[in-house]
This record gives C-alpha cells, structure tokens and sequence, in this order.
C-alpha cells in the first residue's frame, strides 16, 4: 500500500491496516513451491489468526499450523469441509485436551519423548502422529529466538532420538529451527545433519516438516529449498511441509497513529502517539525498533515516538523525520503483520486499534472495539 493511502484514507486512528492485495501477491509467488507437488505449505496461524485473513488464505495453501486448542478450533472451522491439513506441534499439549485435539487435526507433532509415550496412544487413527526434532544447530545469536539454544525445551535431541525406538513408531518428523531467515542455507545444512543422524530411518515415514521462520517475501529464489524438498522425496518417499507464519503476513499489516501531544523534555522532542507499545508489544518484550515510514537516519527532525500509557518506558523510540511532527499528524510503522494484533492489549484501559482490510475493492474498516467489549473481558461471568 502507498503511504499517501494510508495517511489519508483510513479514517479512524489508532489503526491496524491489513493489506490483502499485497498478501495476495505473496501467496501468488509462493505458488512455485508448491507447483509440481513440490512443498505442501501451511500457514503457521499464530501470527495473525484473523479470521477474514485466513479466509484469504485458505484456497492457497495445504492447511494450516497450529499450536494450541484454541487455534485448532479456529483453524478448523476455517478449513470445515475443505482437504487442507492441519498440523499441531507444542510443548503445552495438556492431558484433557488431548482427544479433541486428535479429532481436530491431522497431524501431531509430539513435542518430547515423554509427551510421545503418555499421549501417542490416544491419537486417532485418521491423525497422524510425529515427532519434533530439536537438530541442535543454532543460526539465530539471540537465545531469545533460538529453538536450539542450550538446554532448550522445544524438540527431542537428536543426540537422543537416533538411538531410541519411538522413532520407529511415528510417521513424521517436525523440525523448526529458523527465525526470520532470509538465506535457504541454514535449512539446508539442518537436512543435512538431520540425514547423517536419522537418514536410514527417515525411508519409513511419510511426511516431514520443515516449520517456519522464513521471510519468503525476501528469498526470491527458491530453487535450493524445491532442490533438497526433490532430493528428500526422491530418496525417501516422504511429503515435505513448511509452516511460515510470519514469511506470508509480516510485511502486509501497517500500525497507523496519530500525533496527540508534542512537547520538549530537556531538550528532546517528545510525541506522544494515541497508541502504544501494548498494540505492538514485541518493541517493548524484544526491544526492537518497528520501521516508520518516512523516518531515516538522516532526517533532520528528530523526535521520541512516546506511546501514551502510564508506563515510562511505553516508547517506540527515537526517529528522524524531513519535518518536526505536529499535532494531528500521522504516523505510521510498517511491517507489524505478524505478532502484533495477536499480543496486543488494552493496557491502561485505551482501545485496541480498529483493524482495515486493503482489497481489490477499496479499504473496509472490519473490525472495531467498543468500551462494551472492554466491559465484557473484564466483567466476571456471573456478573449482569
Ligand atoms: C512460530 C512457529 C512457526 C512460524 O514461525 P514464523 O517465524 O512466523 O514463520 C512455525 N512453526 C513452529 C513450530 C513455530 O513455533
């Protein structure tokens, strides 16, 4: 979307603008990968599970991902009816929940050896059942992000699972080890251990997951992932998933605020935004800082982008901008698609942000919060 749009044609403020052309777009290019009975792609929906979104979503893809009971749920009343795969992998299956998770989904990637032993004989024949590797390669510095971090709880060891015979009893392998990749090298060299260790049994199974973490939008050529998903069926007969999440719908959802006070602390220009960080907390929880448009490093007005809660450190941080921000002027951070809407609350009592659908047809507001829905969450359930 052009920022003149954005800027001028979404009328309420704050806002979270989804850009559905551009996730077309997206989903056309990743077509390739599943050409010629290539990849089967899922949609790792915790992202963004909105619903009108998955919709869109749904005739281009294999299925859906999933990591909890809820999402399951979601996610299989999208696909009620249709062929597409649903594939569930969490470190949070709980006993109670386990036997409708089974009748929801198709696939289940236990998480541990222990949850494989107490939970694999209650799976339903139709699912089928798999493991998560944890391949104990690291590309990802901050251990924030790294499923193979030291110690890490999310996968079984493959120094480990080589040598024990549940892997003789499951009929997938899961393995997700990458966090906003941009290079196919990383998966490449985690196949490649994964074949040392495990390549005279991976002959017996019938599917592998390759998870998510890949900034597709970024990696125009697929050719080494459609290279090694060929080399992996042709040697083993297997169906190959991947599960991005963030790779289809990060870079198509934009934060549109307004300025709503400006004022100088000591020395700094200070604007304070009728949003905050609790719409985009991953600036606050990771420490990021989300891209603006309009800001870079050599513009000549600097100015902190305050959100308006009480919290001191409720900061998007310090941006340069052509010209000195004034009260009414939009600002708007881009790339938040994904993890954003779905961690956002409603700190201190301000509203979430409405949330509009960019289409072929113009920009809809689909959705608005309103002071009864706040009521609501917080009211207890036998209250009137
Ligand atoms: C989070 C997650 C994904 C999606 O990750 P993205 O970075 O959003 O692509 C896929 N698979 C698993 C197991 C995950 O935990």
């Amino acid at each position: 979307m052009d920022s003149i749009a954005l800027k001028t044609q979404i009328p309420t403020s704050p806002a979270f603008v989804f850009d559905e052309v551009e996730l077309q777009t997206t989903l056309n290019a990743c077509q390739v990968l599943r050409a010629k009975n290539a990849c089967k792609l899922l949609y790792s929906i915790k992202s963004l599970p909105f619903y009108p979104i998955l919709d869109v979503i749904k005739p281009l893809v294999d299925g859906f991902s999933v990591s909890s009971l809820f999402e399951a749920r979601l996610a299989a009343e999208v696909l009620a009816g249709g062929q597409g795969s649903l594939h569930l992998c969490t470190p949070g299956i709980r006993a109670d929940e386990v036997k409708e998770l089974t009748h929801l989904c198709s696939h289940i990637s236990f998480n541990s050896l222990s949850q494989h032993q107490r939970f694999a004989e209650q799976v339903a024949p139709h699912c089928a059942v798999g493991l998560r590797v944890n391949p104990k390669l690291s590309f990802i510095k901050d251990d924030r992000y790294n499923p193979c971090r030291k110690f890490s709880k999310l996968g079984v060891d493959i120094d480990a699972l080589w040598q024990d015979s549940a892997i003789d009893r499951v009929r997938g392998l899961h393995i997700h080890t990458l966090f906003a990749a941009n290079s196919y090298q990383p998966l490449l060299q985690t196949l490649d251990k994964l074949t040392l260790f495990l390549g005279d049994k991976l002959g017996k199974l019938d599917w592998i997951n390759l998870g998510g973490g890949y900034l597709l939008k970024e990696m125009t050529d697929h050719s080494p992932l459609l290279a090694a998903v060929a080399q992996l069926k042709n040697r083993y007969d297997v169906d190959v998933y991947i599960e991005p999440g963030n790779g289809l719908v990060g870079h198509c959802g934009y934060l549109v605020t307004t300025v709503i006070d400006s004022f100088v602390s000591e020395g700094k220009s200070i604007a304070v935004l009728d949003s905050s960080v609790n719409h985009h907390p991953e600036v606050f929880e990771y420490q990021i800082q989300a891209s603006a448009i309009g800001h870079h490093v050599k513009g000549r007005f600097p100015v902190i982008l305050a959100g308006s809660s009480c919290l001191a450190g409720d900061i998007f941080g310090e941006y340069r901008f052509d010209a000195p921000l004034q009260l009414g002027d939009r600002v708007i951070f881009e790339r938040v698609g994904a993890y954003t809407l779905v961690k956002a609350n409603r700190f201190n009592g301000y509203n979430l942000p409405d949330i509009y659908c960019h289409r072929a047809t113009g920009i809809t507001r689909v959705k608005h919060y309103t002071f009864e829905d706040y009521r609501q969450y917080w009211l207890g359930d036998t209250a009137s």
